[in-house]
């Protein structure tokens, strides 16, 4: 779990949603008949959702709140309310209370390929095996089709999806495992990132008396391509820390210093470096 903090607060269009229906929300807000899930669907039908979810994405340096994984502002991704809409109602348009949330393998996923990709390398990125992934060619038949289901606006004949399933229940994980639940550390917390650590051998999240509840919730461990990727990151940042004392072990200082700013290039989203790597807080964990 990475520490998130918020750079630009709420986008204009979010702000303005707020202010132009001000006197309904109050009414609504006030009347017990309406749930928190009505006011956020209500902002669902009317107002700039993609734009709520570009900056939150953004704030987060494009990596899921909970998980870690690689997310971009597409239909993969959720906008996740952290105190639950069902029992925090004054939280539900809160901006505060909003994360990005990848969609935990509730549904399939899809990765439009790009120029120079193959089935092996995307594969690699998912964490899952390539005998899962189904190649699609967009006919002209199914642009439309494609093109709603995957919320793909600019998708074009000839282009090329690739598909891998959803997870079963028991492998869900993020905010659809977490539903209706609260979590006792939240990545809002100063110090989240420390209450975790990681097994080289599976790449699952050891499990501690204070972290249990929030794995367990999240399902951070119940999923075997997440446990994957996370692997790989916790033997890269082996590698970097071997390859680091190789270089600097003998020069305390230089050694100190290049370690400050391999781990600060990891954790730090900037203009320049806009995405963070899927699990940073792995790979800074371990060096
Ligand atoms: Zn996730």
């Amino acid at each position: 779990m990475k520490r998130i903090r918020t750079k630009h607060g709420a986008p204009a269009s979010f702000s303005a949603w707020l202010k132009d229906n001000k006197e309904e929300l109050g009414r609504k807000t006030e009347d017990e008949k309406v749930t928190g899930k009505h006011l956020w669907n209500f902002f669902r039908n009317s107002g700039d959702v993609a734009d709520l979810r570009k900056v939150l994405v953004s704030d987060q340096g494009f990596i899921c709140c909970y998980c870690g994984r690689r997310i971009e502002n597409d239909s993969n991704t959720v906008i996740e309310h952290l105190h639950p809409k069902s029992k925090y109602k004054s939280l539900a348009l809160h901006f505060y209370n909003l994360l990005a949330s990848c969609q935990g393998g509730s549904k399939a996923t899809v990765h439009l390929v790009q120029e120079g990709e193959n089935l092996i390398g995307i594969a690699a990125k998912y964490g899952v095996d390539v005998g899962h992934l189904e190649l699609v060619y967009v006919s002209i038949d199914e642009l439309d089709y494609f093109q709603n289901k995957y919320d793909l606006e600019n998708l074009s004949v000839g282009e090329r999806l690739v598909i891998f399933p959803r997870s079963t229940g028991q492998e869900q994980h993020c905010d659809t495992r977490k539903g209706n639940a609260e979590i006792s550390i939240m990545p809002t917390d100063d110090d989240c990132e420390e209450k975790f650590s990681y097994d080289l051998f599976d790449g699952k999240i050891k499990i501690t008396e204070e972290n249990a509840q929030t794995v367990k919730t999240l399902g951070l461990n119940a999923n075997k391509y997440l446990n994957r990727l996370r692997k790989k990151s916790v033997e890269e940042s082996s590698y970097l820390k071997q390859k680091l004392i190789e270089d600097f072990g003998h020069a305390k200082e230089e050694f100190n210093e290049k370690r400050l700013r391999l781990i600060k290039g990891y954790s730090e989203i900037t203009d320049e470096n806009p995405r963070l790597s899927p699990f940073c807080f792995v790979i800074t964990y371990g060096l």
